[in-house]
């Protein structure tokens, strides 16, 4: 996977929440502010235009621009947590022009170090994190079997949707969802929503 292919992930996965945009603020209004969508599709936009503009030369290069852009151009609790994934990420990767599968999911997993060192969210929290630590961790479990990167991230893609849906039934104990108590129950987590976008689009690169 080589500076391109990142590129086409991250463009993917803006087209997919600007597609859902408005699903996923819906998700948000019943249990938080309803601004998720609006909020990241602001921010993938802007991620857009900064590397439409941007002679990103390698894969880190693409996802430190994802992560700075984002930081500062969506509103709300996700963009930090996603802006800092994405950072941290680029750090794993360093300078390198192709990245295999093992690499990536490294860099997955210290995306997620980040969100769970600056959200604090433990797993069961109903965040984001429900659905990217099941995710990173059949990734991690694929490329250590040798898996081949498709099944890998068929797998990852699996571990991400079941944890979205496993947001369901907890009680939320992180951000504004926490401020409803049990009636958070009965909802979908609207991060966990879009990170299941996000890791989709990543799946859908290395298919097309
Ligand atoms: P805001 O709540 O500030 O309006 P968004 O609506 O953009 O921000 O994002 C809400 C999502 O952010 C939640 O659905 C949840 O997945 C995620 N989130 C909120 N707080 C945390 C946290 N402390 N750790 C991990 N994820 C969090
Ligand atoms: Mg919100
Ligand atoms: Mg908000």
């Amino acid at each position: 996977m080589d500076t391109a292919f990142f590129t086409a992930w991250i463009t993917r996965a803006a087209e997919a929440v600007e597609a859902d945009r408005a699903r996923l603020s819906d998700l948000d209004a019943a249990i938080g502010d309803g601004d998720h969508g609006t909020n990241l599709d602001r921010g993938f936009a802007g991620v857009l235009r900064v590397l439409d503009s941007t002679d990103a030369r390698t894969p880190a290069n693409v996802l430190a621009l994802t992560g700075t852009t984002l930081i500062s151009k969506v509103g709300g609790a996700s963009g930090p947590l996603y802006g800092s994934a994405f950072r941290r990420a680029a750090n794993i990767l360093g300078e390198a022009e192709q990245v295999d599968l093992p690499g990536l999911a490294a860099a997955l997993e210290a995306a997620l170090a980040a969100v769970r060192k600056l959200g604090a969210a433990r797993d069961g929290d109903k965040t984001m994190v429900d659905a990217l630590a099941p995710a990173v961790a059949a990734l991690g479990a694929a490329a250590a079997d040798g898996a081949a990167l498709l099944d890998a991230l068929d797998a990852m893609v699996d571990a991400a949707n079941a944890g979205a849906e496993a947001t369901i039934p907890m009680q939320a104990s992180k951000g504004r969802a926490s401020y409803l108590g049990p009636r958070s129950i009965g909802h979908l987590d609207p991060g966990a929503a879009s990170t299941v976008l996000i890791l989709t689009a990543l799946r859908d690169t290395a298919a097309a």
